[in-house]
This record gives structure tokens, sequence and C-alpha cells, in this order.
């Protein structure tokens, strides 16, 4: 079997998918590289954002649920996302979001790493962390994006999850260092630790790879909704080896899915012990399996099984902006 190498993606909520393309692509620079919908509700869109093919390891994605009332985050969820922003480009980056008219926060290091972090336009915590580390994946440069190629985000560095607290800190450390040991992460050492901040990583210490745990600071669980993550998913080669990790976490007592065909990838989910949705997907086929790279992410693809529904789909659905908008127009 072989060890997952790294974050393939992360899966969020969003109110009104216009306002999501808008920032995620004209604002944070990324490619649109699938527009989808639900494969568990069609009526509403599925919208992939990466680099230029969506490698996995770049991948974000949303439901956009029109006016989804804003979730809470609390204990038992993703807490932020963070990209790896090539080093040099902190100051350049200040400028462009202050210019996006965004408010963001200068927050100083993290593991020895300048970092800033904002919200999404519902209210997701996104972070920009300036970084030497590699990326464990071949980047593909979006061209035709608006961001220029020495600032571009390179992809996903971390994921942030809140764990409950608890009043007795070692049981709850178990909690969170059980998936740390189950799906083969290293444990943190005292050097991988910042604040109350605990860093497991997967791969030899490449961006990617690394899911820091906090504990949480709401009292209560978190609510789905609008700004929440709703799940994160880690890389696997393919088939085979997600078939033996799924043998391998059930026999470790999770409850894990079936395999599920996602066209993109394919996908078994499982709760991990401190309560945050885990999925397992494996890097083939990848984005280009129903449209040209050149074309990806202009038109609506449906598996085969919702064709039947794509009129009455496309009409329905909200109208995307056709073009990147460049920031500080208005659009
Ligand atoms: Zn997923």
């Amino acid at each position: 079997m072989s060890p997952l190498s790294g974050i393939h993606h992360v899966t969020a909520i969003a109110s009104d998918a216009p306002a999501n393309v808008t920032f995620y692509t004209g604002v944070l620079g990324l490619r649109l590289v699938k527009r989808t919908v639900n494969f568990d509700d069609p009526s509403s869109y599925h919208l992939y954002y990466g680099d230029g093919t969506g490698t996995p390891g770049t991948i974000l994605t949303f439901f956009a649920w029109p006016g989804a009332a804003r979730g809470q985050v609390g204990a038992g969820e993703p807490t932020a996302i963070s990209f790896s922003i090539p080093a040099g480009s902190h100051a350049w980056w200040k400028t462009r979001l202050a210019g996006a008219g965004l408010a963001f926060q200068d927050a100083g290091e993290r593991f020895g790493e300048l970092f800033l972090a904002f919200r999404d336009p519902d209210g997701m915590t996104v972070e920009l962390i300036e970084t030497e580390r590699a990326q464990p994946h071949a980047l593909h440069f979006w061209e035709h994006g608006p961001v220029p190629k020495p600032y571009a985000i390179r992809g996903i560095h971390s994921v942030t999850l809140a764990h409950a607290a608890s009043h007795n800190a070692s049981s709850s450390f178990a909690n969170t260092a059980a998936f740390g040991a189950d799906l083969g992460f290293q444990p943190p050492t005292a050097s991988d630790s910042d604040g109350n901040r605990r860093r497991f990583a997967i791969t030899g210490g490449d961006a990617g790879s690394f899911v820091d745990v906090v504990p949480s600071t709401a009292s209560r669980r978190g609510r789905m909704g609008a700004g929440t993550i709703h799940h994160i998913a880690f890389r696997t080669d393919d088939d085979s080896s997600q078939l033996a990790w799924q043998h391998k976490l059930i026999k470790a007592d999770y409850q894990v899915t079936e395999v599920m065909d996602r066209v993109y990838f394919r996908s078994i989910y499982f709760r991990e012990r401190g309560g945050v949705l885990f999925e397992i997907a494996t890097d083939p086929p990848g984005f280009t399996v129903d449209e040209s790279e050149e074309a990806l992410g202009s038109a609506l693809k449906l598996p085969k099984w919702y064709e039947p529904l794509r009129s009455q789909l496309e009409a329905s659905l909200p109208a995307l902006p056709a073009r990147v908008a460049v920031v500080g127009e208005s659009v």
C-alpha cells in the first residue's frame, strides 16, 4: 500500500457562486478548472479551482448553495485553508489584497513562515503562507490568469483543524494523534508545535503535507453552512492503493464509505476521531477527462447520469462571470 502523498483537495461551502468565482479567480488568481453540479444535489453547482490543470494538491472546491445560511466554525471542523506563495511575494500580496479592498491580517510568522489571513465572501478563513518549501507536485501555471508567475499561488500549504479542547489535555491529544498514526503522518515533535498548534506531516516536510491541529476556542461543535469547510481529501496514487486504505481503515474501526465515482477522481470518506470528515481521493483521471486543458472550466460539465437533466439545470443555475475580473475594476 503506498503512503498518502499529501492533501488532494479541500471542499467548502459557498452561498453565491458568481461572487465565489470572482474572488477565487479574480483576486487570488486560481483557475476555475471545472464547473459541474453537486453529484448528490444536481440543482446546485460544484465549482473546482486549482492551478492551470487542477493538479492534485492545488484544488479547492465549493458546493455553491444559493442563499445558504452562514455556518459556524467549531470543534470537529477544519477552520482554515492555507495556500503557499513564493518566497519574497508577501509584500506583493499585501498590495494586491489591499487593492481589492479586502481587510486582511498581516499575521506574523507560523513555524517561521510569514503569512496573511483574510476571509472569503462567505467568511471562510484563507491564509497565504510565504514559503521556500517545495510542493510535492509539478505546478502547471495558469498562463491566462491575473497573477504573474513569480507571485502565483503554488498550491495548498496546510489545513487547520479544531478539536474539542478537553480538561484532560492528554486524552484530547490522543484523539488528535489517532488520525496521524492511522493515516501514516509523522507525529508532531516539540519543534512541530507553535503555541497550541500541533503540526502533522505526511510527506517529509513539503508544502501540501501538513495538517495543523488547534484546540477549538468555540464552546460548541461547529455547524455546517456557508463559509465552512466540508471536508479534506488526501491523495492516493491509484484505485488499488485506495482499496488498501479502505481495508486498513475499516480494520482500524473507522466507518468508511464505498468507493464513489467523482468522475475526476474516485473517493472514499470517513470521519476521523475528532469529528472532521476526511476523504481519500485518487490522483487519476483528473480534469481533462471530459474537456481539453484549454477549455477547462468554460462550460457546464455533467456526469453522464445527469445529462438528461441538462436543459433544466442550465436554466436554473446562476450565470457565472464569463471572464476573470481584474482587481480594482468594478464587476
Ligand atoms: Zn472531496
